[in-house]
């Protein structure tokens, strides 16, 4: 196991890619610790991951709040008696898809508050929390495509994320010497209600798929595995990245000349993916 005798909070860890996370690290061997802000869906995220077994623990945590923020670290070192990885996963788009003409101040702090500032602090507090305990560890910051590609429908969302990019490499500088490792995770369209909410427009989904590569969506236990490289001792030389996993999407200029449609059998699945 990979991560035996680690503990860990992921922020929005209650469901989506934060539950999947959570999930491949307590298959790793982690206690684990998720945050959000409904308490119905952390205790069904909770009960899921007991059931499979591990150490887990629901922390109510608004990452907009930073009093939240203190909360959740001080809890699961308390809880757990140490912290070693830190994921920064919360965070929230526009359904709106409001024009940039149109966006309000408002609409801006709400995702910014959630997605940047809450990261920034987030990682600012849990750093802290690894400093005292004097072992080092990991932060994995949630960035998106959308750091790279950009997308005017979502134009806040896409701002926070090429934030989110440089964040990581400036505390992957800052933190170096505490021996923290730094980098970020920056997926593709992905399983989630997030996506769901994305892909309950037809049309959208078909632009999205038709410049993949690899023609589907990926899942949140790939970003699990992927988050459990990034967190364990297999990925220590790599520093302040932002690794794509994306099957492809940040890359590929033109449509797949062989896509045709989402077909029904997908379009449905997707429309139908339950939550855990
Ligand atoms: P999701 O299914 O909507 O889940 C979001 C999680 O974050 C939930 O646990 C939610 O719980 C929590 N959350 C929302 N606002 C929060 C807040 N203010 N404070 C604390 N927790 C909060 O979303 P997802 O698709 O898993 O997305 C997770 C991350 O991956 C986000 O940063 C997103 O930008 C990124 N991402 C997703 C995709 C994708 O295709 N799905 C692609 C690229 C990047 P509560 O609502 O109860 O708080």
């Amino acid at each position: 196991m990979k991560l035996s005798g680690k503990v860990a909070v992921i922020t929005g860890g209650t469901k989506g890619i934060g539950l999947g996370i959570a999930e491949e690290f307590l298959r790793e061997g982690a206690a684990v610790v998720i945050g959000g802000r409904s308490p119905e869906t952390g205790a069904r995220g909770e009960a899921y991951l007991r059931s499979l077994g591990g150490e887990a623990a629901y922390i109510p945590c608004d990452v907009a709040k930073l009093e939240d923020l203190d909360r959740i670290i001080a809890a699961a070192a308390e809880r757990f008696g140490r912290l070693d990885i830190y994921v920064a996963n919360a965070g929230i788009n526009d359904p709106q898809k409001t024009h940039y003409l149109d966006i309000t101040p408002e609409q801006y702090d709400r995702i910014m508050d959630v997605n940047l500032r809450g990261m920034f602090f987030g990682g600012q507090y849990a750093a802290r929390q690894m400093v005292k305990e004097g072992h080092g560890g990991a932060i994995i910051n949630m960035s998106s495509v959308n750091a790279y590609l950009a997308l005017d429908s979502q134009m806040v969302y896409t701002t926070s994320k090429g934030g989110v990019q440089q964040l990581t490499k400036v505390q992957a500088v800052a933190l170096a010497s505490h021996g923290i490792k730094v980098n970020a995770m920056a997926p593709g369209p992905i399983e989630t209600d997030l996506m769901r909410r994305v892909g309950s427009d037809r049309q959208l989904m078909d632009t999205i798929l038709s410049r993949t590569p690899l023609g589907r969506i990926g899942t949140p236990k790939e970003c699990g595995r992927l988050a459990v490289f990034l967190a364990c001792e297999d990925s220590d030389f790599i520093f302040g990245q932002s690794i794509y996993n994306d099957g492809g999407r940040s890359f590929q200029a033109f449509p797949n000349p062989g896509y045709k449609t989402v077909t029904d059998e997908d379009y449905e699945k997707l429309r139908q993916m339950q939550e855990l």
